[in-house]
């Protein structure tokens, strides 16, 4: 796996595991396979949910009920069980890991200490925080490297996580304001898209069109502000023309305290993260 060769290069033969085998580890699992960076045959799945694993045999994957059996057979192995279910799945596979084994935990709030003081000294370990996006390949996850993973490792899981988004990688001490922000920020949009479209419904639209314009215009927001790199504020002042209705409209929402509301949104969410970690 040296870095400088292709995505498919350093993914073409790689054994991919996950442990847990549902909506997350499918989202992967699906993104990895229409990539093409990792081949179906090559990923193994276990669960004790046998729905979970036929999605995945659908995917033409490997399935299974041991946990042991998915970190033999894998060189990368994704955690992808809930947070709570993290240590006693690694105790149960402690003992059989080897010493070229990456683990990949995607369990919010579980840090990268538990998880390695779990596992066999030296063992390395990525940490990543996703988003449920990521379900419709459009994900934002930031990724941090435990105390062994070395930048072929980070490079390597930055290449499948781009799969179903984007991916970036930040110190563990963003992940707590990660979650505030994009792990819990699809949420604020979801209530943003459901008030503009009830604002809508109040000036005469049928439902189904405002829910349908107040999602593809978050959407189309968001592409401008990736796509074209300008600032938002400047994407903003583009559409209020003078005297206009656009600025109308924010001259309302900054007396209702909108850009307040969602900062102060996204700071409770990483207090709580924190509280909870
Ligand atoms: P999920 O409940 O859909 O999947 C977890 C799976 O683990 C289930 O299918 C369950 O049957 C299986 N499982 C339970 N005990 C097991 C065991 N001992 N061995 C093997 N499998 C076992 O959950 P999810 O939404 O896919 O979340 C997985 C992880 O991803 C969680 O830790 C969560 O914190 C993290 N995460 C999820 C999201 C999201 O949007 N869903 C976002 C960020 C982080």
């Amino acid at each position: 796996m040296a870095t400088g060769l292709s995505k498919s290069a350093i993914t073409e033969n790689i054994m991919v595991g996950f442990i847990g085998a549902g909506r997350m580890a499918q989202a992967m699992a699906k993104g990895f396979i229409s990539s093409g960076l990792v081949r179906a045959g090559n990923i193994t799945a276990s669960d004790n949910n046998q729905q979970c694993l036929q999605i995945l045999q659908d995917l033409g994957a490997n399935t299974t009920r041991k946990n042991q059996e998915v970190v033999t057979k894998s060189d990368l192995v994704v955690l992808a069980v809930k947070p709570h279910i993290v240590q006693p799945v690694l105790r149960e596979v402690a003992p059989i890991v080897k010493s070229d084994t990456l683990f990949v935990s995607i369990a919010a709030g579980v840090t990268i200490e538990s998880i390695e003081s779990n596992l066999p000294a030296g063992t390395r370990v990525v940490r990543v925080m996703p988003n449920t996006p990521a379900l419709v390949s459009a994900g934002a996850s930031v990724l941090t490297k435990g105390t062994t993973a070395s930048d072929t490792d980070s490079e390597l899981v930055k290449a499948l996580l781009s799969s179903i988004g984007i991916c970036e990688e930040g110190s563990e001490s963003y992940l707590d304001a990660v979650t505030g922000l994009s792990g819990s920020g699809p949420a604020y949009a979801f209530v943003a898209i459901e008030a503009m479209a009830d604002g809508g419904v109040k000036q005469g639209l049928p439902r189904e069109l405002a829910l349908k314009l107040a999602a593809q215009t978050l959407l189309g927001a968001a592409k401008m502000v990736l796509e074209t790199g300008k600032h938002p504020g400047q994407l903003k002042d583009e559409v209020c023309s003078p005297g206009g209705t656009t600025i109308e409209a924010i001259a309302s929402l900054e007396k209702s305290g909108f850009r307040g509301a969602l900062i102060d949104a996204v700071e409770v969410a990483t207090l709580r993260a924190h509280a909870l970690g």
